[in-house]
């Protein structure tokens, strides 16, 4: 389902030739797996429960930047609108 998640050695292609993917921020090349979690509520699902979807994501090693280059559109906006809440400091609210 994901194309961008294609595992090591995929037939008839040599990684070497491939362009490496850099941090936005400083150009680092190593990342390490974060995720975002999304809680889907249980009043929009019907479920008896709130379920959560889980995001896999990268991170720069050097500079903690989320390489955004590789995520859907939505994921970006996620992360642009958890920037831009980080500003306000308004009280959150918590059910
Ligand atoms: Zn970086």
């Amino acid at each position: 389902m994901n194309e961008n998640m294609m595992p090591m050695g995929s037939v008839g292609i040599d990684i070497s030739q491939a362009p490496t993917v850099e941090c936005d921020g400083c150009g680092g090349i190593l990342f390490t797996p974060a995720a975002i979690v999304k809680r889907i509520s249980k009043l929009q699902t019907g479920a008896l429960e709130d379920q959560t979807v889980t995001i896999q994501v990268l991170m720069c090693t050097h500079c903690d930047t989320v390489l955004d280059s590789i995520l859907p559109g939505k994921i970006k906006e996620i992360l642009d609108a958890k920037e831009n809440k980080q500003d306000k400091q308004g009280p959150s609210i918590i059910s």
